[in-house]
C-alpha cells in the first residue's frame, strides 16, 4: 500500500469499513494512459467511480468522459468539462434523457439498436452518432456478454441509415470486456470496425471515430501488461485494418483509471466453524457484496488482501460479509488463504478497490450505511 494512504489511516484512524482513494494515482493512471496512447483521447467512464474528487481532477488534466445516465452528465460539467467533451455511452437510454442530454449540449450519442437511433433522431438532431459492436469478451474477467453492441452487418446498416435520419453517423465502438488482460482483444473488434468503415465509404458515407471502449485492467493478484502494451497491441491492429487512413480514436478507461488508486480498510467481525470436527475457517468482514464488494459475484475480481499477520501461517479460509443474506459470501469455491493468527477485530486492507465498490455499495441493507469514502 503507498504510504500516503497508510499514513491517513493511521492518522485519521477512520471507521471501518472505509474506501481510501489516493488521486495521485489517478492522475498517474491518466498520464501513463494519455503518453502510452497519444493518439487516443480520454473519454473517463464515469460509473467507475464518480466521486467529484476524481472528476474534477481529470477535468483539469484534460480528459473527457462518457456517462451512462444524465446525474453523471450533470457531475461531469459540474466538475468542468464541457459538453463537447462528454459523450452519453450508454445504448439503452429513456427519449426524456437523451433530449435533456442533448439541451444540456451532449451531441455524442451510443446506440446499437434501430428503435435508440430512432429515438436520438427525434430529440437529438444532427447528433453524432456511433454504433456499438458486440465483441466475445474472451480475456476478460469482467465480460460485458451479449447486452451491448448488435453484429457487425447490423451496425453497417444502421451507421447507413443515420445520414437519412438526420444524424451524424460518427463511427463505431466496442468493448472487450472489463479486466481485459489480453492486449490482442482488441484485434478481431477492429477487424470489424474497419470493415464497416469500408462498407460505408463504398455508399458516400465517411465515418470518423473508432471508440476503443474500456478494459484497461488493474492490478489485483495476477500481474497485467503496461499499458504501453496495450498502446502498442492496438496501434499494431489498427494500422493492419485500416491501413493509411487511420479513424479518430477514442478510448474509455474506467478500472484502469481508478482501480489501484483505493484501499478498503475492513475489520474481521467474526471467525468461526461450523462444526466440532470442521476445521475451516468462516472469516466474516464488516464489508461484503452488498457494502461495495460486488464484483466478487461468481469470484470474478480478486481482490488482493493484507493483514497485519501477513508472514505468518496462512490457511485456506471462506470470506464473506456481515449481512443476512446468504448471497454475501466473497470466496468460497476458491478459499481465500488468510493467517492463522487472524483474530475478531483485526483490520484487513483490500487492495485494487478504487473502482466499482462506491456507487455498488447497498443505501441501508441491514441498515449498514453506504460505503463511506476519503478522497486525498
Ligand atoms: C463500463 C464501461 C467502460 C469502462 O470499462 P472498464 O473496463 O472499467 O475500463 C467503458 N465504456 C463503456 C461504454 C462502459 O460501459
Amino acid at each position: 500500500m503507498n504510504t500516503k494512504i497508510a499514513s491517513f489511516l493511521e492518522e485519521r484512524r477512520p471507521e471501518t469499513p472505509c474506501l481510501v482513494l489516493d488521486l495521485d494515482v489517478v492522475a498517474g493512471n491518466y498520464q501513463a494512459l494519455a503518453e502510452a496512447m497519444p493518439d487516443s483521447r480520454i473519454f473517463y467512464a464515469v460509473k467507475a467511480n464518480p466521486a467529484p474528487q476524481i472528476l474534477s481532477l481529470l477535468a483539469a488534466m484534460g480528459s473527457c468522459f462518457d456517462t451512462a445516465s444524465v446525474v453523471e452528465i450533470r457531475d461531469a460539467l459540474a466538475a468542468g468539462a464541457t459538453a463537447d467533451r462528454i459523450s452519453f455511452g450508454n445504448t439503452i437510454k429513456k427519449r426524456v434523457d437523451i433530449a435533456t442530454a442533448y439541451a444540456l449540449g451532449i451531441r455524442l450519442f451510443a446506440f446499437d439498436s434501430e428503435a435508440e437511433l430512432r429515438k436520438i433522431a427525434e430529440v437529438a438532431p444532427g447528433a453524432r452518432v456511433f454504433c456499438r459492436i458486440l465483441t466475445s469478451g474472451e480475456g476478460a474477467e469482467w465480460p460485458l456478454s451479449r447486452k451491448f453492441g448488435c453484429e457487425p452487418c447490423m451496425a453497417r446498416d444502421l451507421l447507413a441509415m443515420a445520414p437519412g435520419l438526420g444524424l451524424d453517423a460518427y463511427g463505431v465502438s466496442f468493448h472487450v470486456g472489463s479486466q481485459q488482460r489480453d492486449t490482442g482483444a482488441w484485434d478481431k473488434a477492429l477487424e470489424s470496425a474497419a470493415g464497416i468503415f469500408r462498407d460505408l465509404a463504398a455508399q458516400g458515407i465517411e465515418l470518423k471515430m473508432v471508440n476503443l471502449g474500456g478494459g484497461f485492467p488493474t492490478k489485483y493478484l495476477k500481474e497485467v501488461p503496461t499499458p504501453e502494451a496495450y498502446g502498442r497491441a492496438i496501434d499494431a491492429s489498427l494500422r493492419q485494418h485500416f491501413g493509411n487512413r487511420l479513424p479518430e480514436t477514442i478510448i474509455e478507461p474506467g478500472r484502469g483509471m481508478v482501480g489501484n488508486a483505493g484501499v478498503i480498510q475492513s475489520e474481521v467481525v467474526l471467525i468461526s466453524n461450523k462444526s466440532a470436527n470442521d476445521n475451516t475457517r468462516w472469516v466474516y468482514l464488516d464489508i461484503g457484496k452488498f457494502g461495495g464488494l460486488a464484483e466478487t459475484m461468481d469470484e470474478a475480481i480478486r481482490y488482493p488482501i493484507t493483514t497485519i499477520h501477513d508472514g505468518d501461517a496462512a490457511e485456506p479460509a471462506i470470506l464473506a460479509g456481515p449481512t443476512c443474506d446468504s448471497a454475501d459470501v466473497l470466496y468460497e469455491k476458491n478459499a481465500y488463504p488468510m493467517p492463522v493468527s487472524l483474530a475478531i477485530g483485526d483490520k484487513v486492507l483490500i487492495h485494487g478497490t478504487g473502482a466499482y465498490t462506491t456507487t455498488y455499495s447497498a443505501v441501508a441493507f441491514n441498515g449498514f450505511a453506504p460505503l463511506q469514502a476519503y478522497y486525498i
